[in-house]
């Protein structure tokens, strides 16, 4: 066969969703979409603002010419100055416009930050559970993924990460508000963890960036504040996409930031620049930066992920799940009652409740839930959620 073996590799490695989502689909025809309980999917189901759609008409009637021609590779520089100003105030240093570049969402920005920081076997320490896809991004530019396993409050373990940096790590990646874990890093870990990767490089005569992956920042509940990255790390790289608090995954529209006093900030966002080129996006989609720019006040409502997470946490304490309620995003991340999560997922399959196993994520004996569905399938999930739980004691 002339398909690479690491990609075949790499599909069974990546089959947990892709699993869910073609059982899901079955149980779908079988029984009728309305019968299937699927938390297998973080596709943001509310939509966007209405700003959005006023927005998106009104620049859709400007016909002057070049709206939609190439343009510098980092992006438009009047819609960076808009997203820099709304940065500065959300990460309490001022940022210039020419600190940050558009990219196609917070994917496409890991990718350049990887393919601008790593030579082929460098090291990026990503923390367990984690967003599945962060091995396939470090391997796509020739770097490992070393994985650090959080506490059991799925907070950062310091010593744990201190004991997996070595001389060739070129970064920590944290995810916060956490996918899948839905918890929120507090601003003391994220300062110790900052001092530490100083400590550590200057120890090894290199700069160990801190990679801040944050869709989830205004996605948060109980006036929960996620802490600004900036403000307590020099060496650190913002990014994050209007995937999930626009609610436009689909358009692909995001951006990455370096700290305004990085260490090699200039080559480092000439050599992200050129990767946004060299990777194939060229620039971030031109009709979206535009539209973004005008919306950087505005968020979908988070008051809806609010409820299904207070109605999703009641049921499952209520039987006997668990779990650290989630701060933010629109995950909840319980133990399973049984250790095989697989298992106990297949179980729940048997109630027409779809789950991801905690594997997938490098964190066996839990479940992912996401609740980018309707209120009215949490409530009618809860007999199922119960059967399979009381299944699992005997
Ligand atoms: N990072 C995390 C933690 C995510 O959960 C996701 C998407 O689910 C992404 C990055 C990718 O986001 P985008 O769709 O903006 O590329």
């Amino acid at each position: 066969m002339a398909i690479s073996e690491k990609m075949l590799g790499f599909s069974t490695r990546s089959s947990w969703i892709r699993k869910m989502f073609e059982e899901g689909a079955k149980l779908k025809i079988q029984y009728g979409a309305d019968q299937v309980f699927d938390f297998s999917l973080g596709n943001p189901d509310v939509p966007p603002p209405p700003q959005f759609n006023d927005v998106l008409l009104e620049l859709a009637k400007n016909t002057t010419p070049g709206q939609h021609s190439y343009m510098p590779n980092g992006g438009l520089p009047w819609v960076r100055e808009a997203i820099a100003a709304r940065m500065s105030a959300e990460q309490g240093v001022a940022i210039h416009h020419g600190d940050l570049l558009m990219a196609c969402g917070a994917a496409g920005a890991i990718n350049v930050v990887m393919k601008a920081l790593l030579d082929p076997g460098d090291e990026v320490v990503m923390l367990a559970p984690y967003f599945v896809e962060y091995g396939f991004y470090v391997d796509n530019h020739g770097g490992v993924a070393r994985v650090v396993q959080t506490d059991a409050d799925f907070n950062l373990d310091l010593g744990a990460i201190e004991a997996a940096l070595t001389e060739k790590t070129k970064a920590v990646i944290i995810n916060s508000p956490n996918n899948p874990t839905g918890q929120v890093y507090p601003a003391a870990a994220i300062r110790a963890l900052g001092a530490l990767l100083e400590e550590v490089g200057n120890r090894f005569g290199s700069t160990i960036y801190l990679i801040s992956d944050e869709p989830y920042r205004k996605i948060v509940f109980d006036d929960c504040q996620v802490p600004p990255i900036f403000h307590l790390v020099r060496n650190s790289i913002v990014l994050s996409s209007f995937s999930k608090d626009l609610s436009l995954p689909g358009e692909r529209i995001g951006y990455v930031a370096v700290h305004p006093e990085a260490d090699d900030k200039g080559p480092l966002l000439d050599a992200m620049t050129l990767a946004t080129r060299i990777l194939g996006f060229v620039n971030a989609p031109a009709f979206m930066q535009r539209v973004v720019a005008e919306l950087q006040e505005v968020s979908i409502d988070t008051s809806v992920y609010a409820r299904r997470r207070d109605l999703f946490c009641s049921i499952l304490s209520d039987i006997g799940y668990r779990f650290l309620p989630p701060k933010g995003a629109f995950y909840i991340f319980p133990q399973t009652p049984i250790e095989d999560d697989a298992r106990f997922c297949a179980l729940l399959q048997e109630e027409r409740i779809l789950a991801v196993p905690g594997r997938g994520f490098g964190s066996p004996g839990h479940m992912r839930l996401a609740f980018c569905i309707d209120e009215g399938y949490i409530a009618r999930s809860a007999p199922g959620f119960k059967a399979a739980f009381d299944r699992a004691q005997r």
